[in-house]
């Protein structure tokens, strides 16, 4: 994290405007579905941690994302534990730490019916090319930046294609990356801290 806390209320506005794409996906279904499977749950909750969200503001955020699909009772009887469990407050009292693309790309692969994983590396073509367009009003089909993303994605480059991404969406060339030695993506919350830190500049 960069030290500043980001409340319940903050998380859409930091979401459209920080978010990389593995986590926007997340967060635009969650707000779309109301609902999260397991790992997906994961993937997006220990980020939140990660960016500042502390836990009273966690237990808030989840609450109001699931809205009126579920009740209190199951919110707090099976819901909560969870939240509070990722933030070290339950059972072995771990420390979780928010999972790098190295895991993200790796790790409980994702089947046809879940959201988490990487876009780049999880999307099918089609898909992809639907979710960027939809996404980034910055890119379209046939610009040559779509061309650098979709064939850093043919060459298994994800984190290649996410950094490029960046660029386009905070006015970077080609090359510059996440910072002024041409950084490349390596964790979802240094694109969103990097991307929170230019804003601030
Ligand atoms: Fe997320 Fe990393 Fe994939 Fe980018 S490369 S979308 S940060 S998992």
């Amino acid at each position: 994290g960069n030290g500043t806390t980001v409340t319940a209320d903050m998380v859409d506005d930091v979401a459209r405007k920080h978010f990389p794409p593995c986590m926007r996906n997340l967060y635009d279904r969650l707000k779309r579905d109301h609902h999260l499977k397991h790992f997906a749950r994961l993937q997006l909750g220990l980020f939140l941690k990660g960016i500042g969200l502390p836990l009273d503001e966690a237990v808030v955020f989840w609450r109001r994302m699931y809205g009126a699909t579920m009740s209190d009772d199951k919110f707090n009887k099976e819901y909560k534990y969870n939240i509070r469990h990722g933030y070290g407050q339950e059972g072995k009292r771990m420390n979780y730490a928010p999972k790098s693309c190295q895991a993200i790309l790796t790790i409980n692969q994702p089947g046809t019916q879940d959201s988490h994983g990487c876009p780049f590396r999880h999307f099918s073509p089609d898909n992809l090319v639907i979710f960027l367009l939809s996404t980034y009003p910055q890119l379209d089909r046939s610009s040559p930046e779509m061309r650098d993303i979709l064939d850093s994605v043919k060459t298994s480059h994800y984190h290649v294609a996410c950094t490029r991404v960046f660029e386009v969406t905070h006015g970077l060339k080609k090359g510059q990356g996440l910072g002024p030695d041409g950084e490349t993506v390596t964790h979802p919350n240094k694109f969103v801290d990097r991307s929170r830190e230019m804003e601030r500049d």
